[in-house]
């Protein structure tokens, strides 16, 4: 059976994408590694940050929807996003974002974890990881390698159908539940792929009592991708899929990876990203992300779509 090895990439809306680049490239350091439009509606930016080249687990991508109202987050979506920082980065963090006036919680019972918002009100918390340490960091003048961010810790999904979530996560991903915790009604089961020792591993899935389904906008995660190893595995997970019942779009082509969606049974969208070929398809490592690429569809209008995009500096 093909196994999902991790998460692959998560998406959000922002309403500003030189305000959301601001914050994601210089203020957290991650690397922008590539600027492109949202292929279903290009006149509005796609941008995709991660690590040096962008592995799967490290990509946070961005649609700009900048007539969006906030989010008002609820049931039927992923609700909050953890990033790794190595062992002993927290305080450097808080820091480094107290000096920036960004508002930060440390988190309750811990110093090794710390909580804050994007512009946008997208939940965010850095948290030091036992394997961080051993991935190389993506470094800026600001950032050095004992702070740098290595990619997705977790990400929390928000569902009223709790156990059909954790039976597909189980039996079409290959994940498995790891820890539980209820409380006053509310249950937590953490799910983990098959080596939790990477970025984009884990996952949990809440389940709170009388939760109203959330209202998307901006600073909503739109959707989560899930890696496949090439398309054999991805068509597999496909199939199991739509064996549970679920609608699974026919494949598409994204250029730096081929994807299949399909909406889990409570409502949160899912993707399934194939690992290749990845984005040095169409630029070299060292110019990732400097300039606007577009499919070769959108070529022979590409003068028409740089003069309606907004800017990023
Ligand atoms: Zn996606």
């Amino acid at each position: 059976m093909a196994v999902s090895p991790g998460l692959h990439h998560i998406t959000a809306i922002c309403s500003d994408g030189g305000r959301t680049r601001d914050f994601y490239e210089r203020l957290l350091g991650l690397r922008l590694v590539k600027r492109t439009v949202n292929y279903d509606d290009p006149q509005s930016w796609h941008l995709y940050f991660g690590d040096t080249t962008g592995a799967p687990g490290t990509i946070l991508t961005f649609f700009e929807w900048p007539e969006a109202d906030p989010a008002l987050p609820g049931s039927g979506e992923a609700v909050a996003l953890s990033l790794a920082i190595p062992k002993g980065a927290a305080h450097g963090w808080v820091r480094r974002l107290t000096d920036e006036d960004v508002p930060v919680a440390i988190a309750p019972g811990g110093d090794d974890a710390l909580a804050l918002h994007d512009p946008d009100g997208l939940a965010i918390e850095l948290i030091e990881q036992d394997w961080a340490d051993a991935l190389p960091g993506y470094t800026t003048p600001e950032i050095g390698e004992e702070q740098a961010i290595r990619g997705i810790a977790n990400v929390t999904l928000l569902v009223e159908n709790i156990d059909a979530t954790a039976n597909l996560l189980e039996d079409a991903l290959g994940w498995r539940e790891y820890a539980r915790a209820s409380h006053a009604g509310m249950l937590r089961l953490r799910y983990g792929a098959p080596d939790r020792n990477g970025p984009g591993r884990v996952l949990d899935l809440l389940k709170v009592p009388e939760t109203d389904p959330a209202e998307q906008g901006a600073g909503s995660i739109h959707h989560i991708a899930f890696r496949a190893a090439d398309d054999d595995a991805q068509k597999e997970m496909g199939a199991r899929f739509a064996a549970a019942g679920l609608r699974v779009t026919e494949m598409r082509d994204r250029t730096y990876f081929r994807s299949i969606y399909a909406r889990e049974p409570s409502g949160v969208l899912l993707e399934v990203a194939t690992e290749g070929p990845g984005f040095t398809v169409d630029e070299t490592v060292e110019t990732l992300g400097l300039r606007l690429q577009l499919p070769a569809k959108l070529e022979s209008v590409r003068a028409e779509i740089e003069e309606n995009l907004t800017s990023l500096d």
